[in-house]
């Protein structure tokens, strides 16, 4: 039987399949190849004296550390238009963070009622060059939430953004309904800060969110300067076209990416931080 774990506590894992939700233990041989079942896994389970025994672990398409949740297929970058102000820099990181962690970014501009017409329509443009989508919310009013539901069927789909954007109050209205009808909002959305728990995967619209707002901080030291170029998919059509091969589109001659951005065809923002990142992927290799 295939299924899904929805969530991991003390030995135990929660498989969903079609037989509904099977507490299961993994095999021990998992502890020998240095494997362990994560919740977000694809898993083939038995039945052994009506005990579900985790037997296999299907290859990850994907596998963050925090939240410890693998298979994720897709992240809402979540921002406000004010309180806390838009960090351009802090958002392009996150979008290629995604990017990096093979995650498809939707955009989430929150606190619409808050908008300052102008530089609303600065970020728009910039954000609408990369060709991600973007989604318009006034969560509180609970404004543009079921274009967020909509999106979530056959994914796992993560939160993330800075603190105060409004990330637990979009969880809260995408899941409050199914989260209350169980009794458990205040165990999952109101518990305390220094409360260690794991993550959980809740099913709903023909998908599943992870239950914790996600990554807030990142760090996208990882990458190296030749891969950087990929996490910016408005590069791609015009990577191969470069004159040298491994050009890095910054002081090369008869550069694409750069022709691309003289046309106005690539955001001279999100171009400035392409640059600025690889100065910084530079910067460091020297220590
Ligand atoms: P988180 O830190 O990203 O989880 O943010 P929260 O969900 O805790 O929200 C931070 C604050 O923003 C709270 O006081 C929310 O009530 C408020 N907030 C959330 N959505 C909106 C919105 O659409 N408009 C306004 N004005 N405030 C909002
Ligand atoms: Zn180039």
């Amino acid at each position: 039987m295939r299924g899904t774990i929805m969530k991991g506590i003390g030995g135990f894992y929660y498989v969903n399949t079609d037989r509904g939700i099977i507490e299961c233990r993994a095999r021990g041989k998992f502890r020998y190849n240095g494997l362990s079942p994560m919740v977000g896994d694809e898993v083939e389970i038995k039945l052994e004296r009506d005990q579900g025994i985790i037997d296999e672990i299907c290859p990850r398409i994907s596998q963050l550390k925090r939240p410890a949740v693998a298979n994720v297929t897709q992240a809402l970058v979540v921002f406000a238009f004010n309180h806390p102000e838009i960090n351009e820099d802090l958002l392009n990181k996150f979008l290629i963070s995604c990017e990096f962690n093979n995650l498809k970014p939707i955009v989430c501009f929150n606190k619409l009622d808050l908008a300052d017409e102008e530089k609303k329509l600065d970020v728009i443009d910039m954000i609408r060059n990369t060709g991600y989508e973007v989604i318009f919310l006034k969560a509180k009013e609970g404004y543009g939430i079921y274009k967020v539901r909509e999106k979530l069927k056959d994914n796992i789909t993560v939160l993330c953004g800075p603190s105060g954007v409004g990330k637990s109050t979009i969880l809260n209205a995408i899941c409050g309904k199914e989260l209350m009808e169980t009794g458990q909002i205040s165990h999952k959305l109101n518990r305390g800060k220094h409360t260690t728990r794991h993550s959980e995967i809740i099913e709903l619209e023909n998908g599943f969110i992870v239950d914790t707002p996600g990554f807030s901080s990142l760090d996208i030291g990882h990458i190296t300067k030749d891969k950087l170029q990929y996490c910016f998919p408005e590069f791609i059509e015009f990577i191969g076209i470069c004159k040298f091969t491994g050009c890095v589109h910054h002081k090369e001659p008869d550069c694409a990416v750069k022709s691309a951005l003289y046309n106005d065809k690539i955001n001279k923002r999100r171009y400035d931080f392409y640059v600025k990142t690889l100065n910084e992927i530079s910067s460091k290799k020297k220590y």
